[in-house]
């Protein structure tokens, strides 16, 4: 029995429930991922133990031989991975990592020019309900409405241009959660030079694409690039902030002791281990099959009469409008996590519907790819959404079956690590 078992039997039981639901079910949520075994080892270890305030080699705490290695190990990894001059391992994740940047740059009342929640951005870009949204003043940008293919459902970079040049903010975000499309890093730092903004280029969602060549780098672009390690990066929850040098002494300062105490070293640790992991040959084949796997179920989907907003996906994602099939987002995201695939309902740009009974559901491809399933698995995929959103009860008990058939032909990462 493992000492969790025998100390807290509930908590130990659940954790394995968690497991088993990881290893049945298809996960398209796209901001998951399933870590290695070596990054969920490196997370669970005695760097728990140590406190470090400061940065390697200017700590307030002794002690810290070794953890002072693992983050600069963490530091250089990056750096390479990356191609920046500065990076920060620090912040506990994408939110706060997001709020330093404000802490560095901004006052309480400037202005933040960033993508609109319900157009696909993120709630730390300036939004009304999240404290940059009120401690600050919110600009937000969105998507074309009209126009052809090549357009519709596409960042408009003429509404940056003109918000930028009216509103002035003294931030600038790229990046969202839910854009399926590639982020035009070029155009964006164009438009923040010509109004004296620094450029944050939050790659959250595609630090993975980004690392492994899949999707454009920001760097040379963004002043600042802010990510999550969790999510393509395929690392343990956490986030880093990278720079060039110029801004590195501000971002460092933000974080800490601006924002945050102690990093969390076991977290640390997890993340130089994702980083060496993303720095191999295996790891960019990995980032290709996410975006041919996106592509391809893109496609499918298309076929049986799905609307994917902008028209297909360029990354890892799909955002899907089910208002041409009749059902709402959440009815749907209900259905499908019934028959074992695991999506989240998610609004669509200019949705009629509310943010929490919205129009859409949102999918991805990183924790599949990750079990090693390929393309040719996608017309199954996109057969299954397609019966379940359409279908009844008698349908959602088939489609689990056949779905947790298919999951046990390929196992997952890192679970079976887990099972005493
Ligand atoms: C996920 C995400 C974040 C926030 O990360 P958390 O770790 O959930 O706080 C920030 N920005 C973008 C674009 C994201 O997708």
């Amino acid at each position: 029995m493992s000492a969790l078992q025998s100390t807290d039997p509930e908590i130990a039981a659940l954790v394995a429930a968690e497991e088993r639901l990881q290893a049945d079910t298809l996960r398209l949520i796209p901001s998951e991922n399933y870590v290695s075994a070596a990054v969920l080892e490196a997370s669970g270890t005695v760097l728990q133990n140590k406190y470090s305030e400061g940065y390697p080699g200017k700590r307030y705490y002794e002690g810290q031989q070794n953890i002072d290695q693992v983050e600069t190990l963490a530091i250089e990894r990056a750096k390479a991975l990356f191609g920046v001059e500065h990076a920060n391992v620090q912040p506990y994740s994408g939110s706060p990592a997001n709020l330093a940047v404000y802490l560095a740059f901004l006052k309480p009342g400037d202005t933040v020019l960033g993508m609109a929640l319900p157009m696909g951005g993120h709630l730390t870009h300036g939004w009304g309900v999240s404290a940059t949204g009120s401690w600050f003043r919110g600009v937000q940008y969105g998507v074309r409405r009209d126009g052809d293919s090549e357009t519709r459902g596409r960042t408009d970079l003429d509404q940056v241009r003109e918000l930028a040049l009216k509103e002035r903010p003294k931030v600038i975000f790229c990046g969202g959660t839910a854009v399926p499309r590639t982020i035009d890093f070029p155009a964006f730092a164009e438009i923040a030079r010509e109004v004296g903004a620094v450029l944050v280029a939050d790659i959250a969602h595609i630090a993975g694409l980004v690392a492994g060549g899949a999707h454009p780098s920001p760097v040379g672009y963004a002043d600042v690039i802010s990510t999550t390690t969790h999510k393509t990066l395929r690392g343990p929850r956490g986030a880093m902030l990278m720079s060039t040098e110029e801004h590195a002494r501000a971002l460092d300062r933000a974080v800490f002791p601006g924002l945050q105490g102690g990093p969390h070293n076991q977290t640390t640790a997890a993340i130089a281990v994702a980083l060496r992991e993303a720095s191999g040959e295996e790891f960019r084949g990995y980032a290709r099959q996410v975006v041919s796997n996106a592509r391809a179920l893109g496609e499918e989907l298309a076929a049986r009469g799905f609307d994917l907003v902008s028209g297909g996906t360029d990354n890892h994602l799909l955002l899907i409008d089910l208002s041409s099939k009749g059902v709402p987002g959440k009815v749907a995201a209900k259905a499908l996590d019934r028959a074992g695939i695991v999506v989240n309902y998610n609004s669509v740009p200019y949705d009629t519907r509310k943010p929490f009974d919205p129009s859409g559901i949102r999918i991805g491809t990183p924790s599949l790819t990750s079990r090693g399933i390929g393309a040719d698995a996608m017309p199954q995929v996109a057969e299954w959404i397609d019966r379940v959103v359409t279908g009844d009860g008698e349908v959602v008990t088939k489609v689990r079956a056949e779905v947790a058939e298919l999951m046990r032909a390929y196992p997952a990462p890192g679970l079976s690590a887990l099972r005493p």
